[in-house]
């Protein structure tokens, strides 16, 4: 039960006063999904997709129409593991436009048991606690733009075991 950050900020400038009857009109969707498919209707959990080639059986995240090793385009579609091992990451200090998120930002890609890359925001973790190879983990968090119903849900990675690479007030 990954008791991520509280979603409710509480600083928001929310001038209306719900009634205690009404119920959330929220809408919690996948932001991307060919890419993640929520497991359950509040989008707590959920699973990255891809797709494995019948003919090579290479697997890759997201959406294919052919497969990028053998050319088939005999695909099948396969649900991709939750944990990977970090491959690279870079720290990121001027956004792509309309990026939601705090800046700077680590950028990170993780490798699958199954072999596809993913890139995807690193948090819960400094740079500094980041070492190539590391296990990672998939975390869901929602982004809710201001005035919208919908509640994006959004794939990232943070570090298996959180904080274990920090050093203990050793210089
Ligand atoms: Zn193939």
């Amino acid at each position: 039960m990954g008791a991520g950050p509280a979603l409710t900020p509480m600083g928001s400038c929310r001038k209306l006063a719900l009634p205690m009857t009404q119920q959330t009109r929220h809408k919690v969707q996948s932001v991307d999904p060919r890419r993640l498919k929520l497991a359950d209707p509040a989008g707590t959990s959920g699973v990255l997709l891809g797709f494995q080639c019948r003919q090579c059986g290479v697997q890759v995240f997201g959406p294919a129409t052919y497969c990028q090793s053998c050319t088939s385009n005999d695909l099948a579609p396969v649900e991709l593991s939750q944990r990977g091992i970090l491959y690279s990451f870079t720290v990121v200090r001027v956004p792509p436009a309309g990026w939601p998120g705090a800046v700077p930002y680590i950028l990170g890609q993780v490798e699958l048991p199954e072999g596809p890359h993913v890139l995807a925001e690193v948090i819960d973790c400094a740079p500094t606690g980041l070492k190539i190879g590391m296990e990672m983990a998939l975390a869901l968090t929602h982004v809710q733009a201001e005035g919208s119903e919908v509640v994006r849900v959004v794939y990232k990675w943070r570090p298996q075991t959180p904080s274990a690479n920090f050093p203990e007030g050793k210089p």
